[in-house]
């Protein structure tokens, strides 16, 4: 890269990389933190790779807390590896330091950087098939198991009541009423129909309260692109992005890999809205999830899996439209109406879950009794 920022500069001059720095690429397409890859080359005549990403500050206002997180969980992790015989180096992020032993380096403009060694032989994809899907269900109910008994209550909440649905619905009525833009009128049909599910809102927040749902620690980020897949085995070994590891309901880290992968979208001059929901992604991603977990989560936690898939559909299209009423400052927004058509695809999706929602539940309680495992 020939136009190097001043910054990106120091904040590789923080670190004491091994032999010569060869390249510095941006990397992946993530959209929250500014990603690159580092190619160094030892005296042996080796080639090293390293990620060097910027945290987002819009996303993460406290990143020294983001990073203690990050430092504490993958510490855990390595030494469950390494006890369960595996390679820490391959099946959790490795952490590099900066010269002067620290975590993160903290650039003159405030912004946070942390280092890792770039996990070799992997691939990471967004397009699924079921097999991958059961290989990215096996690998973040693994990550679930592996830290089932670390104190989740001790790690900091990166995104404060990330996942309240009530709280996100109560915004959106507020929004509703008050108008800001004089946009409601174009939104009336998506705001009905969410407001028709006012008691879906409360079915895991109410399972919470009634103590029914333990807190766990969840990873609050499942979509694909954060598993690596071995380029051999094509199993999920490492799960990156933990960004917002923190206290959660595994409910919704189950959902969300649902509603962002297990997903067919329509031909596109058909109705451009249209998300279906892929029964065998799902049915994979649920068989490789339950094979890691039916052990441990309670029969709550379990039955309740079909519903964080709705939920966290429900309440995404929540959140895509209030970020539109409000004018598009939360999701970045290049298109006319582009909050608004995100909501209608999410929506779409939940129609669809609704009506395969029977045979989402059979499917669950398949692979959590003991036989289907
Ligand atoms: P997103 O917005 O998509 O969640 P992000 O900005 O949070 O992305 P990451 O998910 O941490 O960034 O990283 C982006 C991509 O880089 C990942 O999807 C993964 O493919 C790859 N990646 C991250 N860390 C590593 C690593 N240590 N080794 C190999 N690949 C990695
Ligand atoms: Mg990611």
């Amino acid at each position: 890269m020939t136009d190097m920022t001043a910054e990106l500069r120091k904040a590789i001059q923080a670190y004491d990389l091994p032999g010569v720095l060869l390249k510095t690429e941006p990397y992946g397409d993530g959209h929250i933190n500014d990603t690159f890859c580092l190619t160094c080359r030892r005296e042996d005549g080796q080639l090293l790779h390293f990620m060097l990403q910027r945290l987002s500050r819009r996303a993460f206002p406290h990143p020294e807390e983001v990073m203690e997180n990050f430092v504490r969980i993958t510490g855990f992790l390595q030494k469950k590896i390494l006890e369960a015989g595996g390679d820490p180096a391959r099946e959790t992020l490795t952490l590099i330091r900066t010269r002067d032993g620290q975590a993160f380096y903290t650039d003159p403009r405030q912004n946070v950087w942390r280092m890792t060694a770039f996990v070799e032989g992997t691939f990471s994809l967004s397009d699924p098939t079921p097999g991958l899907m059961e290989a990215a269900g096996h690998a973040f109910g693994r990550f679930g198991r592996q830290l089932r008994d670390f104190p989740a209550e001790t790690l900091h909440e990166t995104i404060p009541s990330f996942h309240h649905t009530e709280l996100h619905l109560q915004k959106l009525k507020k929004i509703l009423r008050e108008d800001p833009l004089g946009r409601a009128a174009l939104a009336r049909t998506e705001a009905d129909f969410i407001l028709a599910r006012e008691a879906d809102c409360r079915i895991i927040t109410q399972a919470r309260r009634d103590g029914l749902l333990p807190l766990r620690v969840t990873h609050n980020d499942t979509r694909l692109s954060n598993v690596l897949f071995d380029v051999q085995s094509r199993q999920g070994i490492c799960i990156v992005d933990l960004d917002t590891t923190m206290p959660g309901l595994v409910i919704f880290d189950f959902g969300d890999a649902i509603r962002s992968a297990a997903i067919l979208q329509q031909g596109k001059k058909k109705d451009p809205e249209a998300v279906h929901l892929d029964p065998d992604l799902y049915e994979g991603f649920t068989r490789g999830f339950l094979a890691q977990t039916a052990d441990f989560l309670t029969k709550d936690e379990v039955d309740l899996l079909p519903w964080g898939a709705r939920i966290i559909t429900l309440e995404l299209a929540i959140r895509y439209l209030s970020d539109y009423l409000e004018g598009d400052h939360y999701f970045r927004s290049v298109l006319p109406q582009q909050n608004l058509l995100r909501c209608r695809r999410q929506l779409s999706l939940l129609k669809d879950m609704e009506a395969q929602f029977a045979a989402m539940q059979a499917i669950v309680q398949k692979y959590a009794a003991p036989s289907g495992a």
